[in-house]
């Protein structure tokens, strides 16, 4: 069943009301904000112990009467969330593989069970995530929604909605995707295109859409800044985000000369951390009052302020249906130790490190370069034969490394081999050339990143300029 106006527009008036109470947060001394995070945290883990058998058995020992010491949970890597989906989550009909089976086919805004909103990820480390959330978690994230468009500049007007183009992942299962369907709704007007489609078709729905406010990542901002700049594009916005990818010093100057607009850097994960940049630019401001973020270093040890860390392990302080507790995110980040000029007392992020996957860029069919943005290789991740893998490109062609489910049949090479070509060839690329080789594993960097696109330097260096 599709979910209906009226149990959106609630949700979203539920999101607004939280936002307001979120506010207060914002610039509370960092000590009354800790009392409030430890008050949450109590409640999270000892529901957890009391709803979870997954919890229950690994916290034994660990919580007891006393209060809840952060630093002493273990801590919970993906693969590990993923491996004990069933008796993590605190309602007993949650199953992994039937979430999967259920969020694959699903093609519109849908609730499972009429009750659950499930999303998926592929997220930065290549191994795909399952989310579910109930109405009052899903909520929230509503609420780190407006927060984030307030602080970016989002200013709802009437008359006239404010309309707000998403161009972002093409995956209903994807948060973006979601989140955008929620929020379309009262004084805003959200819609989503996808970025895996040509850039003329976008242009063309920009051009009639005629958005106020653009979010995307840095590599599309920069492409349609050309398009903005060769005049085919014709945009008057008052903001702009960016979020997912590096954006160069370069690439912001590109968007502010083609739109006038200074981009903020937006941070979103579906594990619950969401932050943006305030107006000044200097770092992102972390919605830590929503979820617990502790910087660490390669040994899982506490990295101090203003020193670079390899992982974020984060504690939601809110969702109960699949706790969440000191989970291993891959952003290698650099908490700034400096007071905010803005007055915010959040803590910021200097630099989000680990948006490195790259933009491909192949010889196209009409001339020229066509471009292949990282989540085209999502059709990947989708197969549900492969746990984690890397595209490397090599000359004018693509290899692409498998590791499989014990459960992968012989095909899989194959089939990833032609739905791969098929979509280079949709999206312009001349007599695409693609290989699909298994791995046991794939090579990580010294913080255990994994790279999932890694472009050819040589061959882009070597060619002559996009056509
Ligand atoms: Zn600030």
């Amino acid at each position: 069943m599709k979910i209906g106006y009226r149990r959106r527009l609630a949700d979203f008036a539920g999101g607004l009301r939280l936002t307001r109470e979120l506010a207060k947060h914002e610039r509370r001394p960092r000590e009354s904000l800790h009392l409030y995070q430890q008050q949450r945290l109590e409640s999270v883990v000892r529901y957890a112990t009391a709803h979870s058998p997954f919890y229950r058995q690994r916290l034994a020992g660990v919580v007891g009467e006393g209060p809840v010491e952060l630093a002493s949970l273990p801590v919970l890597d993906k693969s590990e969330m993923m491996e004990h989906f069933d008796e993590l989550v605190s309602d007993r009909r949650l199953r992994r593989d039937a979430l999967l089976g259920w969020v694959e086919g699903l093609d519109h805004d849908e609730l499972y069970l009429e009750r659950y909103r499930v999303m998926t990820t592929s997220g930065s480390s290549g191994r795909k995530g399952l989310f579910v959330f109930d109405r009052s978690e899903w909520r929230v994230m509503i609420a780190q929604f407006l927060r984030y468009s307030a602080m970016a500049g989002v200013r709802p007007r009437l008359p006239r909605r404010l309309r707000v183009a998403a161009v972002v992942g093409a995956s209903p299962t994807h948060m973006t995707r979601q989140i955008s369907a929620s929020a379309s709704i009262g004084i805003l007007q959200v819609r989503t295109l996808s970025v895996t489609q040509p850039v003329e078709q976008l242009v063309e729905e920009l051009n009639r859409f005629q958005p106020g406010f653009v979010a995307t990542y840095p590599s599309m901002a920069t492409r349609l800044a050309e398009e903005q700049l060769a005049g085919r594009l014709r945009l008057t916005l008052s903001g702009m985000s960016t979020s997912s990818e590096l954006r160069t010093p370069e690439m912001t100057e590109r968007i502010v000369e083609a739109f006038g607009v200074r981009p903020f850097d937006l941070y979103g994960t579906t594990e619950g951390l969401w932050g943006c940049e305030c107006e000044h630019h200097r770092g992102i401001h972390l919605f830590e009052d929503v979820t617990l973020v502790e910087n660490v270093d390669d040994a899982g040890l506490p990295t101090s302020i203003g020193k670079p860390g390899t992982r974020l392990l984060v504690t939601s302080l809110h969702n109960l249906v699949q706790p969440i507790i000191r989970l291993e995110l891959s952003d290698a980040v650099t908490l700034e130790p400096e007071p905010c000029p803005c007055g915010r007392t959040l803590i910021r992020a200097r630099a989000i490190e680990g948006r490195t996957d790259d933009v491909l860029y192949l010889p196209a069919r009409r001339g020229g370069e066509a471009m292949v943005h990282p989540l085209q290789f999502g059709i990947v991740t989708r197969d549900r034969d492969v746990r984690e893998f890397q595209v490397i490109q090599e000359g004018e062609g693509v290899r692409i490394l498998v590791v499989a489910r014990p459960s992968a049949g012989d095909g899989l090479e194959k089939r990833l081999g032609d739905a791969m070509s098929r979509k280079l060839a949709e999206l312009g690329v001349r007599e695409p050339r693609v290989s699909v080789q298994r791995r046991d594993n794939l090579a990580r960097s010294v913080g255990g990143k994994l790279q999932l696109v890694v472009a050819d330097k040589a061959v882009r260096a070597a060619r002559p300029g996009p056509g």
